[in-house]
């Protein structure tokens, strides 16, 4: 891991969050762009806080649903080519 990413990797949680600011937003999207690695920690952050909410919202989701999509999660870890198409799969199936 680059130092850039490193530092990076520190604002990604607020990012998911929505608490960076404006120029740190900038930052941190300039850089997943050209970083895989983050972008895959990004939108691995970013389907879990997904789930989050949604669990919030109505009591739990499913455990059924919650276990595939963990096993996916889990998947995405050892396989990072098909991490975005896969990760765009499990958020059209949780909607
Ligand atoms: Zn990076």
């Amino acid at each position: 891991m680059s130092r850039e990413c490193a530092e990076l990797y520190e604002l990604l949680d607020a990012y998911v969050d929505g608490e960076l600011s404006a120029g740190e937003c900038e930052r941190l999207k300039s850089h997943l762009v050209q970083c895989p690695s983050c972008l895959s920690e990004y939108e691995r952050d970013a389907l879990l806080k997904a789930l989050v909410r949604r669990s919030c919202q109505c009591e739990q989701a499913p455990s059924t649903l919650r276990a595939q999509i963990l096993t996916r999660i889990s998947t995405f870890a050892t396989d990072g080519q098909s991490l975005r198409a896969t990760t765009v799969t499990t958020v059209t199936d949780v909607e």
